[in-house]
């Protein structure tokens, strides 16, 4: 299983860079989990289109999806020209507004996704816990023999996700704010993602989903200064194997 990030940024990209984005790649299986601002341009240095065989929203906050609309726009064309003949399955929770706008043609089909979902791709299987977030969102746990990655996208921390991310080989944790004194609801700070850590006890560990102001390496050198194993801060192209 490799994993590539491709976009890492907490709330809007800065020049360059997408927000939440990463690619999962296993023998003949591509996946993608989430699509934020920035991160189609992005994705297309790594891999094309074509080549991605479904699609995974954790929730529908713009930095997670917002390139959604213009990837429908890529197939499309990519279909005209014959070269997308297979269809792209978006997985991604069920609400009023956007899960309806997923589907296009018979080109993108929609599949609701909540906390109880199971999916196999191949020799992938992928689960999902609730996280504790300003909307329903999802983190994901992508999970091949031994091997597990697990991605914590928005949420606060909180006992089950602790659980969720137990001994895993990679964790990708948010961590969208420095020091978070004033109570931000629904997301990470650097304390809170040594707990995770520390009582998660993961082999590896990409910290993302940071903050597009200050000096990100404070939160690596935090972070690093109570683990024992190794952590990195996410970057575009940053793989892990
Ligand atoms: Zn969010
Ligand atoms: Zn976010």
């Amino acid at each position: 299983m490799k994993m590539t990030v491709i976009g890492y940024r907490s709330g809007y990209p800065k020049a360059g860079e997408a927000t939440s984005c990463y690619l999962i790649q296993d023998e003949d299986t591509s996946i993608v989990i989430d699509l934020g601002a920035g991160s189609l341009s992005i994705l297309q240095k790594f891999i094309e289109l074509e080549e991605i065989d479904a699609l995974i929203l954790t929730h529908y906050h713009p930095d997670h999806f917002s390139d959604i609309l213009c990837l429908k726009q890529g197939i499309m064309i990519k279909q005209q020209l014959g070269k997308i003949k297979k269809t792209l399955t978006i997985y991604a929770p069920e609400d009023d507004f956007y899960f309806k706008q997923l589907k296009w043609n018979t080109t993108i089909k929609a599949v609701k996704i909540d906390q109880h979902k199971e999916i196999q791709f191949n020799q992938l299987n992928i689960t999902f816990m609730k996280t504790e977030h300003t909307i329903f969102g999802l983190a994901v746990k992508v999970t091949k023999g031994q091997q597990s990655l697990v991605y914590t996208s928005d949420t606060e921390l909180k006992p089950s996700l602790v659980d969720f991310s137990k001994n895993c080989t990679l964790l990708i944790t948010e961590c969208s704010l420095y020091k978070n004194p004033s109570g931000i609801a629904g997301h990470m700070d650097i304390e809170d993602v040594k707990q995770l850590v520390l009582q998660s006890h993961p082999e590896n560990v990409i910290i993302t989903h940071i903050p597009p102001y200050g000096d990100n390496t404070h939160i690596l050198n935090e972070i690093q200064a109570s683990y024992s194993k190794k952590c990195l801060l996410a970057r575009t192209g940053l793989i892990w194997q």
